[in-house]
């Protein structure tokens, strides 16, 4: 049986030309980019080439970025790298109800450390109220920290105009960008952010490899102590090879930026005109909001998300109920609810998340089974 990947949020394969470039790294070129021998200088030499190919994909100086194990790794590191440095200058920090875990997990911990966190809510289609969030806005605020695209839903939100309203109060802003790059163009200028997260993995680069984007002159404190890697933000001897892939991936992402974007709002969009037309009563959440262009969270009245998806991955299709995190914590969504979805209909819904090899032939196919297995669930 033919299997059908739609769960490209959760991860991405490794594209060919990013295993090649990586692969030299292993055995060959193997040294500690710490070490001053011809060795070392060559892993160095590879860590720097990475940094500045990162930061041109975000807009970024190559000394604006730090390298770290995961996505989720950058998000802990800017926010509690904010929080630990400006402490005395305050202690509230201002989030949304619908970031990652990384994000959310984070600031709860934060929360129990004596800081005051403020989780914004989201309207219906899952976008965050400015004046909302300018209100909220106090004397203590040292942060806001903000996704630029939600991994379930793919919901943008307006990061320029928060940072904007941000600065005004002397407030940083982060965002996690960890879904958006790749799929919308992210430029940390243009949007005027002081912190950007991302990870490889989700963007055909390998896994365990994330990068913060930390703007120059701005210091914070690191979460990680030891032998002072990465201008004493982020120590730990680096993961050439990943750091050498996630350069490579970032030069392809930018490179075919505008192909890949066209290529997923087809796949995307007949997708969802398809199960509009075979499927009554469905409800695509956040339909009407600015996406990134390969996300799908579908409400399928009748039938729960965990019956449908084991039913699905029976018939070859991996798709997924949300996050993958949250998945395996069988947490409901916490994206979801600030929707204003019914428990009911949180239990009922699917994520779709596609990729640059998904075909249309797939999207036919998958509909088909869709189709199928609701027809006998609901008789
Ligand atoms: N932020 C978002 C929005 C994500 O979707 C994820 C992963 O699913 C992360 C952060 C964490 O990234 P990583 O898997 O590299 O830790």
């Amino acid at each position: 049986m033919k299997t059908m990947f739609f769960d490209y949020n959760s991860t991405t394969p490794v594209a060919a030309e990013v295993v090649s470039a990586m692969l030299p790294y292993f055995s060959e070129h193997f040294g500690n980019a710490s070490s001053s021998h011809s060795y070392g200088q060559k892993a160095l030499h590879a860590i720097d080439m990475a940094r500045m190919q990162i930061a041109k994909a975000i807009g970024a100086n190559a000394d604006e970025i730090i390298f770290t194990g995961s996505g989720t790794e950058a998000n802990n590191l800017a926010i509690t790298g904010i929080a630990h440095k400006f402490r005395g200058k305050g202690n509230h920090i201002i989030t949304s109800s619908i970031e990652h875990s990384s994000v959310y997990r984070q600031c709860k911990y934060l929360e129990r450390c004596g800081f005051e966190i403020t989780y914004l809510p989201v309207d219906k289609l899952g976008k965050i109220n400015l004046s909302e969030l300018e209100e909220s806005i106090k004397k203590e605020t040292i942060l806001v920290s903000i996704m630029t695209a939600n991994n379930e839903t793919g919901v943008v939100q307006s990061i320029k105009d928060i940072s904007q309203i941000a600065e005004k109060y002397n407030v940083f802003t982060h965002s996690d960008a960890v879904q958006a790059l790749g799929k919308m163009p992210v430029n940390v200028d243009e949007i005027g952010v002081d912190l950007l997260s991302i990870s490889a993995h989700k963007i055909y680069g390998p896994k365990g490899v994330g990068a913060l984007y930390l703007r120059r002159g701005l210091g914070i404190a690191p979460i990680i102590h030891g032998g002072g890697q990465e201008k004493k933000m982020r120590s730990g001897t680096e993961n050439v090879p990943g750091i050498v892939g996630f350069g490579k991936t970032c030069e392809l992402a930018i490179t075919n930026l505008d192909r890949n974007i066209e290529h997923l709002q087809k796949i995307r969009n007949l997708l969802e005109d398809k199960v509009r037309q075979h499927i009554l009563g469905i409800e695509i959440n956040s339909s009407g909001a600015d996406r990134i262009p390969n996300t799908s969270s579908i409400t399928f009245p009748g039938i729960s998300s965990e019956t449908l998806l084991v039913k699905l991955d029976l018939n070859g299709i991996a798709a997924s109920s949300g996050s993958a995190c949250g998945a395996a914590e069988m947490e409901t969504s916490r994206t979801l609810k600030a929707l204003g979805l019914s428990e009911k209909d949180q239990h009922c819904t699917i994520r779709f998340s596609i990729g640059l090899s998904t075909t249309e032939k797939e999207i036919e196919y998958a509909i088909k089974i869709i189709k199928h297995l609701i027809n006998i669930h609901q008789c």
